[in-house]
């Protein structure tokens, strides 16, 4: 499987955590959105698109936040265990929509949308990282500053 288009969608938001959103596209016909780029102490990293957990209502089943004391339809009290769970174990709340399955698949997919970020940002002070011109996002346009 080959990426063939990856788009930039730069954040100069207030997590300085969050560089940007991507949008990979996989030969040429299917389509990931809100790939992330994260910038972490140890360089940076892709996270996958993820959505909350929910959780149902015993009650009703309306299907609230992981975190919520208390049904948001009906108000009945929600299983504490999974609040007190919350803190130690926050990551567990966001689950992965799409992922590679493959350590191979995921380090290609993570090179290939970080070479695509820091070409957009022009930030390519790596000579390693030498990203391919086609494809890359043209919402934006590239500024040639070599
Ligand atoms: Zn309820």
């Amino acid at each position: 499987m080959e990426i063939t288009e990856i788009r930039v969608f730069l954040r100069d938001g207030q997590d300085k955590k969050l560089k940007a959103y991507t949008t990979v596209t996989f030969d040429d016909c299917f389509v990931v959105r809100n790939i992330k780029v994260i910038q972490s102490t140890n360089g940076f990293f892709i996270a996958m698109p993820s959505r909350k957990v929910k959780l149902s209502c015993s009650k009703c089943h309306f299907r609230n936040e992981v975190g919520s004391k208390f049904c948001n339809h009906c108000g009945a009290s929600i299983s504490v265990q999974d609040a007190s769970r919350k803190t130690e174990d926050s990551k567990s709340e966001h689950r992965d929509i799409a992922h590679p399955v493959t350590k191979e698949f995921r380090e290609y997919l993570q090179k290939k949308v970080l070479e695509a970020y820091e070409k957009e940002t022009g930030s390519s002070g790596s000579s390693e990282i030498k990203p391919s011109e086609d494809d890359v996002a043209d919402i934006i346009p590239a500024t040639e500053d070599f």
